[in-house]
Formats: structure tokens, sequence, C-alpha cells
């Protein structure tokens, strides 16, 4: 060690000082308690209060400063999961001088992202709750990046597909219950707190049915650019899985529970029908990485609604996903995997089949309630739910007669389902016709103009011209339109035309005397919408 440098106890009091006399700064984006993410510099967490820990010292700032609203209900949720009440993310104020008072700080100088799993024993969970948004949230800020350190706080064990947290970053995640025997009061340098949800596509149903989310922003691209992630550290990438060409069906089965009782049926059903090697996976009997390595080759992936159907993102473009869903519970009803087979430019085909014949179900009334037990239930709500034909809607997450019927095992009607997947028509075992991913969009037209005439008292004429979109010159788009519309100002309404050429006289309905808005925009392949250019004001 070189004489100048100084020594870790020069440093760490030199830190302890800075801490003290600077205390934590928090500069956070989001207008509302769920959009919200932070960045912290000097975020200490209480290990004997479980809390974490905001010093105010004289450099200290706190954007947004929510005073009380900061608990209203929370400043941000932890989780991806929008707005859940065990989610929550706050911190406990104190002056910085409290610090004298407090366990010596130890302080962890590494990037690190803080955020709580959702519910880490459910595959479906697993990805689309935590995997796809730390992954996009480490990529979201400089200060991060594919190297920082995870801390999970919601205090839950590992769980069966902890190895999967452990590809998101070359550094072992750090979980709530390490932090103790790191110290009593730890400080981080470099904190970033809460994930982004712009890769979420479902809500759960807390307050409202289950379904899609209002406004998804995620397309296949980014759920591929992180399933491509994931099948690299893997080593399960789709070139080393079966040879290509060979296209192959994978009946994806679940052996304790929901289970297909006629499997074997069905996979000669299957094999005989589409002509192609059929192969059961699951997740008892294969490592993930075999599945990912599986699925990433087939061109049919077949399965009981359930979470191991989320890997339905490793399916190669143009491959189908074939959904089974037992007696009486609705398909249109729990659309996870629908829609994530649905996202622009995941280029998968989705078919939901459900069992409609009573005789081909088998139930399981005397088990636990979370296994779909109803024996706990009055014998007048056992008899209503036994008669019922189909569950109604309903909340998360513990409605006993969507469990009774989700936990039921079907013997499948191999000629119903087979009727199902071909009258999906399109939805053949691919890969078929991905569409090419990303049309992209024209940009404003250039140089609009409009020159008006009257002729005469009761007639007149708009001449509007423009230049094609800047973009177009580097694109190939065969097909280019124009818009345009034409609005008498004042008014709601308007007259719009499509248009091939880059100019054009209006003489209808255009009276003398009148002021015109005129609104031009360029559409690539139909529809391929661009902006509009600014508005013309056109005076006859
Ligand atoms: N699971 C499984 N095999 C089974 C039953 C469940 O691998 O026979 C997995 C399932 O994929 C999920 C977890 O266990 O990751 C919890 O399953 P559960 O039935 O609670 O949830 P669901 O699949 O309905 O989301």
């Amino acid at each position: 060690r070189g004489a100048r440098e100084p020594s870790p106890e020069a440093d760490y009091e030199a830190a302890v000082r800075a801490l003290e006399e600077e205390g934590t700064r928090m500069v956070c984006t989001g207008r509302t308690h769920t959009d919200r993410l932070c960045r912290f510099q000097a975020l200490c967490y209480s290990t004997e209060a479980g809390e974490f820990v905001f010093f105010h010292g004289n450099a200290s700032v706190m954007l947004p400063s929510l005073g009380p609203r900061r608990f209203q209900p929370a400043l941000l949720d932890l989780s991806s999961v929008e707005d859940h009440s065990a989610q929550y993310f706050n911190f406990v104020e104190l002056p910085a001088g409290a610090l004298r008072a407090l366990p010596r700080p130890r302080f962890v100088s590494e990037a690190v992202l803080i955020a709580n799993r959702f519910n880490p024993d459910n595959l479906m969970h697993v990805f689309h709750d935590d995997l796809l948004p730390v992954f996009y949230t480490m990529r979201q800020f400089p200060g991060l990046g594919p190297e920082a350190r995870l801390l999970f706080m919601e205090g839950r064990p590992p769980g069966p597909h902890f190895d999967l947290y452990r590809l998101l970053s070359p550094h072992a995640p750090l979980m709530r219950e390490h932090l103790g025997g790191l110290g009593r009061l730890l400080c981080f340098s470099q904190a970033y707190v809460g994930l982004s949800k712009a890769t979420t596509w479902y809500q759960y149903g807390f307050v409202q049915p289950q379904g899609p989310k209002a406004s998804i922003l995620v397309s296949g691209v980014e759920i591929r650019r992180f399933a491509g992630f994931v099948a690299e550290r893997l080593n399960a990438t789709a070139g080393k899985g079966p040879p290509r060409g060979e296209g192959y069906i994978v009946v994806f089965s679940r052996t304790v529970n929901r289970l297909i009782l006629n499997e074997a049926e069905l996979l000669l059903a299957l094999a005989q029908e589409f002509r192609m090697k059929t192969v059961t996976v699951s997740l008892e009997d294969h490592t993930f990485a075999d599945v990912v390595r599986l699925v990433g080759g087939a061109s049919m992936l077949v399965s009981v609604h359930g979470a191991q159907l989320v890997t339905a993102l490793f399916l190669p473009r143009g491959a189908t996903v074939v959904e089974l869903f037992p007696y009486a519970v609705n398909p249109d009803h729990y659309t996870p995997y629908k829609t994530l087979a649905g996202l622009p430019h995941m280029d998968l085909h989705y078919v939901a089949w459900q069992n409609t014949k009573q005789e081909n179900t088998v139930t399981h009334p005397d088990r636990p309630w979370d296994q779909g037990g109803i024996a706990h239930l009055d014998r007048a709500e056992q008899e209503r739910i036994l008669k019922s034909r189909e569950v109604p809607r309903h909340l998360c997450c513990r409605n006993p007669e969507w469990l009774f019927r989700i936990y039921q095992d079907t013997k499948v009607d191999i000629p119903s389902l087979l009727q199902t997947i071909r009258g999906a028509g399109r939805a053949r075992p691919g890969p078929g016709d991905p569409q090419t991913p990303g049309g992209l969009y024209p940009s404003k037209v250039k140089e609009a103009r409009c020159r008006a005439s009257v002729q005469g008292a009761s007639q007149a004429r708009l001449s509007v011209s423009w230049q094609v979109p800047w973009n177009l010159k580097f694109l190939k788009v065969k097909d280019v339109q124009y818009e345009v519309w034409i609005q008498e100002q004042g008014e709601n309404a308007y007259m719009p035309y499509i248009l091939n050429h880059q100019n054009h006289t209006f003489a209808d309905n255009i009276k003398p005397f009148t002021t015109y808005l005129v609104w031009i925009r360029c559409i690539f392949g139909r529809n391929l919408l661009g902006p509009f250019a600014d508005v013309l004001v056109c005076s006859t």
C-alpha cells in the first residue's frame, strides 16, 4: 500500500463525517406512488428497527417533497404490482445528528436496486412481476446497469426459482434477512428503489376482476430481448436445442395438481394430427434450462392454464400456444397467457380450449381450501358451487369457487380439442408467417402549404400541398398514403380524405370567407399512422 493512500479507517471516518454533514439525498421520477422510482445517495437501513432511514443533513434533498402525502398511501410501490398495500416503500426521517446515538454505520458502496419480489413461488409471478421489471429497471438507470446488486426486501424465502433471479446480475442478490449479518446500520451510497412497471401486461384482480392492464407499454420485441438474455445465461439458446426445422410439439404438464388425465392419449393425438414429434416437459422433471431449450425450439406449446405457461415467452416466433381450461372456467376471464401471446410483435398464435363436459372433470372438494377444497364451506354454498356451470367473475385471490374449479383434473376430449385448434385456422404449429417486427412510423409531412381562392359569391377552393416525410427516403415502404382533415374553424366536425399524392385541391363544401384548419399526416402500409404536421390555417 502506497504511503499516500489513505487507510480504510481514515476513509471510513471521512465517510461517516460526510454522512453526518450532508445527509441523505433523494430524487425520484414519477408523479404518483404507482409510477415512482427513486434514486438515493446515502440511504440507510436500520436492521434493528427494520426501517429505511433518511438522514437530514446540510446537503439533503427530497424530491418529490410530499410532506404528509408521503404516507397517503406511500412514497412508492416496491414491487411491480400496482398499488398493493403490502408492497409499499417508505422511510423514517432523522436529523443527521442522531447518527451519534446510533450504531456505527456500515457502508455499501456498490450500486443497489432495492425492490420486492411479489410471489417468488409462482413462475408466472417470478417472470411477470420480478424478472422482467428488474431486468428493464437495471437498464433504465446508468447508475445501475446489468451488473448492479439486487436487494430484495419482501422477506420471503429464496423460493424454488431463486436461480432465475441470480441470472440477472453477476452479483448474488441480497435478501432482507442478510442485512442483519452485514451490520446494524447499513448505508447505501447509491440506491435505486422501486421497479419499472413498463413491462407488465396483466393485473391480478385486486380491485377489479383480473385482466390485461388498461395500458400495456411493452411489445414482443422487449419480451424476446429479455427471453434471449435468460436463455443465453442458462446456456439454453434455441441453437442448442433439437435441430431446427424439425417441428415438434411440447406438452407442458403439471404433475401435482390440475392434471391432464389422458396425457398419453393427448400426446399421441397431437403427434398424429400434426405429424410432429411430441414431448412432455414439467417443472418437476426438467431443469429450467431444459425447459427453455425445449420450448425455445417448439412449434406448439400445449398446457393447462397455469404459471408454467409463462414459458411461452421462450417460444420461437410463429409458434402456437394452446391453453386448456378446466370445466366451468371461462377462458375469456383468465388471460395472462393470451395477453402475452397477443402482445404486438410477439408473433405467437393463441388458442384456448375449455372442457365443457362435466363427466370429463375430476373435482377435489376435500382438499385444503388453497388447493380448491370446499368442505369448509356451509352446505348450501357447496351445493351452489357444485351446480354452477361457470365461475362468476371475481376478485383475487381466495374465491373458493374459482379455486375449486381451477384445481380440477381434466380428461381432454381429443376430438373437441383438435377441432378447436383446426378452427383457429392460422394456428397450425409454426414457425408460420411472423410479421416483420417493428413496422416503422412515418414522420411529419414537410413543407405543408395551403392556398385559398374564391370563385364568385358561393364557391371557394383550398389547394393543399406537402412534401414526403423526412424518414421515407431511408425506408422501403411501398404503400404511402396521406390523410388530410379539413375543419372549419370553431367547429368540432371535420372532413377526412385519404390521398395518394402530395397535393390536392378541395372544392366540395368549401365556403368563401371562411377560415379552415388543415391537418395532414402520412400513413405507411395502411395502418402505420404518423403524427400530424403543424396545423395549416387557411382563409378563403
Ligand atoms: N406447479 C407445478 N406443477 C404442479 C403444480 C404447480 O410446477 O403440478 C407450479 C406452477 O407452475 C407454479 C407454482 O407451482 O409455478 C404454483 O402453482 P399454483 O397452482 O399455485 O399457481 P398457478 O399455476 O395457478 O399460477
